[in-house]
């Protein structure tokens, strides 16, 4: 009895088989792009969102300082109001390099900016975590360092080298 039913499922199976052979070809290659897309969970995608929202707003909040400092400073020159640091000789010494560290500091953070404003981007378009370039998923251990990575390590190291 047991043996008989089972059989005959199997037949049954087959037959469906046979008929969806076609149409589950594509599904297997839907899947695997499925798989490819949906590499984090929501929750991940979560705190990886979370964690760029506050790097940005760290980075905002430093480059807000770094200019009010600047523009104050420039004004002072400006002005010809010397009189608050003139009195710190060793201190104006120092000023000029200060100001083209601070410049620099601010256009590689203005660039952070940027690269954050880029993966919250493929965070929406689900694209967060391949690299770029090869399409590869990225390291996550590069991720949690680096969340807003655009490429990976191998990748990144190529683009170095041509860029020197
Ligand atoms: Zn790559």
């Amino acid at each position: 009895m047991k043996k008989k039913s089972s059989q005959r499922k199997k037949t049954t199976k087959k037959k469906a088989s046979k008929a969806k052979k076609t149409t589950a070809k594509k599904k297997t290659i839907k899947k695997k792009f499925k798989k490819k897309k949906k590499r984090f969970l929501k929750k991940e995608l979560n705190a990886y969102r979370e964690k760029l929202l506050n790097l940005k707003d760290d980075l905002m909040k430093q480059i807000q300082e770094i200019s009010d400092e600047s523009l104050r400073k420039s004004q002072q020159e400006a002005s010809g109001d010397i009189s608050a640091y003139s009195l710190h000789l060793a201190d104006r010494a120092s000023d000029s390099y200060e100001r083209d560290f601070n410049l620099g500091l601010v256009s590689s953070e203005r660039r952070i900016v940027m690269e954050i404003d880029e993966a919250l981007k493929r965070i929406d378009e689900k694209q967060y975590g391949f690299c770029q370039m090869c399409k590869k998923p990225i390291a996550k251990r590069r991720l949690d360092a680096i969340p807003y990575a655009r490429y990976g390590t191998k990748c990144q190291k190529k683009i170095e080298e041509e860029e020197r």
